[in-house]
């Protein structure tokens, strides 16, 4: 998944952008809030985690601007300081989770693929579809119990897919959804992507066209092939 890093203070900022990186998710980071209110007019993220205190527009405010416009994109507030009155005002400004710096790293990754999985239907913690099955929690793909070794591009399409059901998505969607603001990269480069994600798939036995081509369209998750016993009892 895609998410914002609003922060200013650059060791906890890059602490984060890490471990985010680390479990295959492509991390924007702004460091004001003036910055942080254009990435999010501008991108599509599933996540924003936006520090209270922030030079330009402070993230109290931030917050209650996007609500106001319209955005819901999930927000787990930080802040350094830990009083009720903070918390209930984060809460109130339409943050939808809130922690307090120091935070527990684990806690935090937790929290934020609760707040994800709470977006507009709620999805189970693991994804599954037909004989797939990938896990968020250990980043562990696996096709009827084998594990499949993915680059984190190939994690990310899957996982975009995955979330998504059967909705289309365009190159130039893939695109913006999979990488961060300093590296587009061409249409030719998604292609490639999806292709060895494809033979990834075949490898381990998963149906060719299970992403399939939508023509001039995109890609997409297939439908959900039967399971191995209905294949059987139809044979
Ligand atoms: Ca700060």
């Amino acid at each position: 998944m895609k998410v914002l890093i609003v922060e200013d203070d650059l060791d906890i900022a890059e602490i984060l952008a890490e471990a985010l990186i680390d479990q295959h998710h492509v991390v924007d980071v702004a460091r004001d809030g003036q910055t942080g209110l254009d990435f999010v007019e501008s991108y599509d993220f599933d996540l924003i985690v936006l520090d209270v205190g922030l030079p330009k527009i402070d993230g109290l405010d931030l917050c209650q601007r996007l609500r106001r416009e319209g955005h819901n994109t999930p927000v787990l507030m930080l802040t350094a300081r830990n009083t009720l009155d903070d918390k209930v005002r984060g809460l109130d400004a339409g943050a939808d989770d809130y922690m307090v710096k120091p935070f527990d790293l684990p806690e935090l990754e937790a929290r934020m693929r609760a707040l994800v999985r709470r977006g507009s239907v709620t999805l189970p913690p693991v994804l599954e579809w037909g004989m797939l099955c990938l896990n968020p929690n250990t980043c562990q793909v696996t096709y009827g119990g084998q594990p499949i070794h993915l680059t984190p591009k190939e994690y990310g399409l899957l996982e975009l897919f995955l979330r998504n059901g059967l909705r289309v998505f365009s190159r130039s969607a893939l695109i913006e959804r999979l990488w961060n603001f300093g590296e587009p990269p061409g249409e030719e480069t998604v292609k490639m992507h999806v292709k060895s994600l494809r033979q990834k798939l075949k490898m381990v036995g998963a149906p060719e066209d299970m992403i399939e081509t939508v023509y001039g369209l995109g890609y997409r998750l297939k439908q959900k092939q039967p399971s191995r016993m209905s294949e059987s009892k139809a044979s």
